[in-house]
């Protein structure tokens, strides 16, 4: 082979890794981008219409598109006056959100929990539905009775919950499964527990479809439900 040859081979490698990084960096945009530290809105894993007609279409464009955009923007405003926190991942700044400078705190806790809270919720949803299997449904069943038990849990934390919120299914630090429920944006991640499920109370997540009638969207919610995604987290986070 001559060097000239050996040249371009090497550059075209070189372009064709180049292009499979950025390909990976696409793929998961919900961590800190390296260097930056600026986040970005993650695409929806589906079409707008793909949960119709537990949620429709018009809902998940506004709520992708429009709230958890916001989130995202307002959050990489904030980590812009905090240079300490550049390059580090969402769930970690979640994680000692004491440790966030104080001037920027609440906007980090509000926007942050925002894009964390969102980005976990695109996940957990998949046209269908799927059902939880394995050690992941054992857990279920020893901790809740059955799969049946924990959507009652989770509707309840949801119904109960005054004003916006979420409800959760969470991993504890003892890696037992349970049900709790948070304020406007905050995670779990800031009482030391990992979200495996997030259900959004929030009005914007029904309220075009559903008006007032939250018990409504929380009785369809299930029919989308991806246990199987809430499994794999499962298992990451218990494992
Ligand atoms: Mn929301």
């Amino acid at each position: 082979m001559s060097d000239m040859t050996r040249r371009e081979l090497v550059g075209r490698v070189a372009v064709a890794a180049a292009g499979a990084a950025t390909a990976l960096a696409g793929a998961a945009p919900a961590r800190a981008e390296a260097g930056g530290g600026a986040f970005t809105l993650p695409a929806l894993p589906y079409a707008e219409d793909a949960l119709e007609p537990s949620i429709d279409a018009m809902t998940m464009g506004i709520h992708h598109g429009k709230h958890h955009a916001a989130y995202v923007s307002k959050l990489n405003d904030a980590i812009a006056q905090a240079p300490s926190l550049k390059g580090r991942s969402i769930e970690e700044i979640l994680r000692n959100i004491n440790d966030v400078p104080e001037a920027v705190r609440a906007s980090v806790r509000n926007n942050g929990g925002g894009h964390a809270n969102h980005t976990l919720f695109w996940t957990v949803l998949k046209k269908g539905g799927a059902q939880p299997a394995g050690s992941f449904a054992k857990a279920i069943d020893a901790a809740f009775g059955s799969l049946d038990a924990l959507k009652k849990s989770l509707t309840d934390a949801g119904m109960t919950r005054f004003g916006s919120g979420w409800s959760w299914l969470c991993v504890g630090g003892d890696k037992k499964l349970g049900v709790e429920s948070s304020p406007n944006q905050d995670s779990p991640l800031m009482e030391g527990r990992t979200p495996i499920l997030g259900i959004d109370v929030w009005e914007h997540a029904y309220y075009l479809k559903y008006q007032n009638r939250r018990n409504e969207y929380l009785a369809a919610i299930f029919n989308v439900i991806d246990w199987e995604a809430v499994g794999k987290n499962y298992e990451k986070a218990a494992g």
